[in-house]
């Protein structure tokens, strides 16, 4: 059953299509259940996108139906991919946009790890809005 809102999983998404070497991406972690690369249009000094090996197309799909393995071998890939880009010290900042409201572009689910500055307040502050 898809998860509401996003649909059926797409085999033909980017994220798929970077998973299976169709097209290109600027890869710097691959392990059993996750690969990393380069956002195409960066949004701070590091902007990295981790994504998992299984056709999940949202972190809701992902939370409800994944396996105790796929979800703690991504988190911990998430967590492994910023110790590698040595931005613990710092500091870095972990995102995932779910749906409409979150704007989420790509039907593949993807965490974006910030970093490389201060990144500021999470949100713009538009509470009311
Ligand atoms: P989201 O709005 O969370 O779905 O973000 C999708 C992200 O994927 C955006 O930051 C895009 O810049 C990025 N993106 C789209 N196509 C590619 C690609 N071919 N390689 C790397 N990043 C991409």
């Amino acid at each position: 059953m898809p998860v509401k809102g996003l649909g059926e999983y797409d085999d033909q998404n980017v994220f798929a299509r970077i998973l299976r070497g169709e097209i290109p991406s600027r890869r710097i972690f691959e392990d059993e259940w996750a690969l990393a690369f380069h956002d195409i249009a960066p949004q701070a000094p590091v902007h990295v996108l981790v994504i998992p090996k299984g056709r999940w197309v949202s972190l809701a799909d992902f939370t409800a139906r994944a396996s105790q393995g796929e979800i703690a071998g991504f988190w911990r890939a998430v967590g492994a991919v910023a110790r590698q880009l040595d931005l613990e010290a710092p500091g870095y900042r972990v995102l995932t946009n779910m749906g409409d409201h979150g704007h989420q572009e790509v039907p593949h689910l993807h965490v974006h790890i910030f970093g490389g500055r201060p990144l500021g307040r999470m949100l713009e502050k538009r509470l009311a809005d």
